[in-house]
Formats: C-alpha cells, sequence, structure tokens
C-alpha cells in the first residue's frame, strides 16, 4: 500500500465553556484534522491537538507545506521509519507529527481490520478510569463544578492552581468541602510557582485536603528543582510540561524530579512515541496518565486506545477531551459512562469524519 495524498485541515470548534487556567482563557479549541489517502481505497484520520506553537492552524502548515510532499508515496505501515523521516525534517512540530501518525495507525488498523489498541500489544484492561478539570473560578463556582461532574460519575476531579496561593487554598478547601473524602482531589500548577521552596510551601499548606498528586509546580526545565519538591513533600508529583518527548522522560528519571508523567499523544508526536515513554516509565517503575489538549473525537480515541494498552497507567487519565466541546467532527459518540471511558469500536481508531462538520469549523 502507498500514501496517494495528505492533507490538514484547520478548524476551531466552541469549548462546552470557557476555560480558565494559569495558561490563559479558553473559548474555543483550535485543531486540525489530517486525512491521508491510500492506493488502497482506505483515508486515515487524525488529529493535531495543541494548544502551543501556533494551534493547529501552524501545525496543519507544517503538514500541507513540507511533510506531505515526503510522504506521499510512502508505505503508510512503516510507522516508526516514517517518523525518523518527519524528525529529521522537522525538529519539533509534535503536534503535527501525532496527526501524521494517528492517521497511520487508523490506516494500518482499518487494513488489517482490528482496532488500534491491537497493534500496541492488546487491551490491558475494559474501561479507562478518568480525571476531569475544574476552570479557575471564585472558590464557590469551581466546588459546584466539581459537585456536578461528581453527579455524572467522575471519580477523580483536578484542580487548576498557580496563580494565587490564598485563592488556591480556598478553591481546594472548598471543593474537598464540597466533594466529600471518596472522590480523588488533584491540583495542577501548571508551573505557576517561581523557586522550589515557594512551591514546597504551598502544597504542604494543601496537604490537609488529601491531594492524589501536583502536577508540574516549576517551570518544565527546573528538573532539579522538581526533585528538591519532590524530596520534600509527600504528595506524588506528576510532570507534564517537563515530559513531552521520549528523551524529556530520560532527563526526568535521571535528576529523580518526578513520581508520574502526564503522557500527551500530541507533544510526544503520536502513539508511536507516547508508548514508548510508557515504556520508559514502566521500566523505571513509574506510572502515567494520559493527558488532554483538549482532543476532540478522532484524538481522543487516538489516546484511548493507547490507555486500553499501557499497563503503566496509573490514576485517572485525561481521556476527554470531547466532553469539553459545543460539538464535535466525527459521527460517533464515544462512550464515557461513570467516570470511566469504554473502548472505541474497531477497526483503526474506531471514528470516522463528519465532512459537513468539518466544513462548519474550518478555519478560512
Ligand atoms: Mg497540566
Amino acid at each position: 500500500m502507498k500514501i496517494t495524498g495528505i492533507t490538514a485541515t484547520p478548524i476551531r470548534v466552541p469549548r462546552a465553556g470557557t476555560f480558565t487556567s494559569s495558561l490563559g482563557r479558553s473559548a474555543y479549541t483550535e485543531n486540525a484534522v489530517v486525512e491521508i489517502e491510500t492506493d488502497g481505497d482506505i483515508t486515515g484520520i487524525g488529529e493535531i491537538c495543541s494548544i502551543w506553537d501556533r494551534k493547529g492552524r501552524g501545525q496543519a502548515e507544517d503538514i500541507n507545506d513540507l511533510l506531505a510532499e515526503v510522504l506521499v508515496g510512502r508505505d503508510p505501515f512503516r510507522i516508526a521509519e516514517t517518523h525518523a523521516v518527519m524528525d529529521a525534517l522537522l525538529h519539533r512540530s509534535y503536534p503535527a507529527k501525532a496527526g501524521v501518525d494517528m492517521a497511520l495507525y487508523d490506516i494500518v488498523g482499518k487494513a488489517l481490520d482490528t482496532p488500534v489498541y491491537n497493534l500496541l500489544g492488546g487491551m490491558v484492561r475494559d474501561r479507562v478510569l478518568l480525571s476531569h478539570s475544574l476552570s479557575m473560578g471564585e472558590p464557590e463556582q469551581v466546588a459546584r463544578q466539581a459537585a456536578d461532574l461528581v453527579k455524572k460519575g467522575y471519580k477523580t476531579v483536578k484542580v487548576k492552581i498557580g496563580m494565587d496561593q490564598r485563592a488556591d487554598l480556598a478553591t481546594v478547601e472548598a471543593v474537598r468541602k464540597r466533594i466529600g473524602d471518596d472522590i480523588v482531589l488533584r491540583v495542577d500548577a501548571n508551573m505557576g510557582w517561581p523557586t522550589p521552596k515557594e512551591a514546597v510551601r504551598n502544597i504542604k499548606a494543601l496537604e490537609p485536603f488529601h491531594l492524589e498528586l501536583v502536577e508540574q509546580p516549576l517551570h518544565f526545565s527546573d528538573l532539579e528543582g522538581l526533585r528538591h519538591v519532590r524530596e520534600h513533600v509527600d504528595t506524588p508529583i506528576m510532570a507534564d510540561e517537563s515530559v513531552w518527548v521520549p528523551g524529556d522522560a530520560i532527563a526526568c528519571i535521571r535528576a529523580g524530579a518526578v513520581d508520574i508523567f502526564n503522557v500527551y499523544l500530541a507533544e510526544a508526536g503520536g502513539i508511536y512515541p507516547a508508548a514508548q515513554i510508557f515504556a520508559i516509565a514502566e521500566a523505571a517503575r513509574l506510572p502515567c496518565i494520559i493527558g488532554s489538549m483538549p482532543e476532540l473525537g478522532i484524538g481522543t480515541s487516538a489516546q484511548a486506545h493507547l490507555a486500553f494498552a499501557m499497563r503503566n497507567l496509573g490514576y485517572g487519565s485525561d481521556v476527554n477531551g470531547v466532553v469539553y466541546h459545543a460539538d464535535d467532527i466525527i459521527h460517533e459518540t464515544l462512550r464515557i459512562e461513570d467516570g470511566y471511558i469504554l473502548p472505541p469500536p474497531g477497526p483503526g481508531l474506531g471514528v470516522s469524519l463528519n465532512p459537513d462538520k468539518v466544513e462548519a469549523y474550518r478555519i478560512k
């Protein structure tokens, strides 16, 4: 089989509600849809998901203007080799590479008539535990969001912190009070704290509220600082912005910087390198979760296939980007029930593109 054409179409889809973190406010997601055509009558679909690096629009240009030309004519089954070709041509642009990677896995799965998780070692679980993030706001308003999610079946909620410690304390306290002790509570500082000592002091002040973990307390590059924090608090520390690609995971492990990795398909460059991060972490006896940009239906399905196949997936994952949006660009509705996502129907990624929706949300 040969690739005969690749296109990336940037889209802007409204969020279900404006989302605020220490990284900013988002009312829309700007991703891009990747379509890879073959001479075998199979078209694979992928999604470029990014809140960074010029978002879907800029990343789509990397595919349309650069990658498409070198990938046409190649065998879509040669996923590992295709990653080497993309990496040689383009230093970063991981979300664009991830869009290509997803579409290739979709093609291979469809050609073999099997779900993508079967290409990754097969299922190790029947459902994947989810976490849901709370948009920043007044403490009572954030607590209300948490209560609504618990009512929907969520067992893990994540509070976005890292802007103002007094406000953070008030918010975490309000949320914990509202959801009770049985619901898992985690916090994400999104690199918001300036020094290791300040991070330690802030985390210790939050520990009475029984946090599952603290995500990215310091700047992504401060691995020594993360190690200091990790050694001075009881709460596990999760790397998010510090781990994009497999090499970052090695650096974090060497530095003793973290207890958990938050792995993003978009930041790793796709399913293939994301699975490598899981393998590196597993060898170091560390768990990973899967994080969200947030993805629409195609990206969420790709995350789900990885989540069903990785042994060291621990804690709740953000494999539910679809629920952060007011609409989607696929025909199917991914099954999210009682705080878990269920396997996407196969073969390939198990979802199909709705061309009318793509046209409606296309960035012109
Ligand atoms: Mg994060």
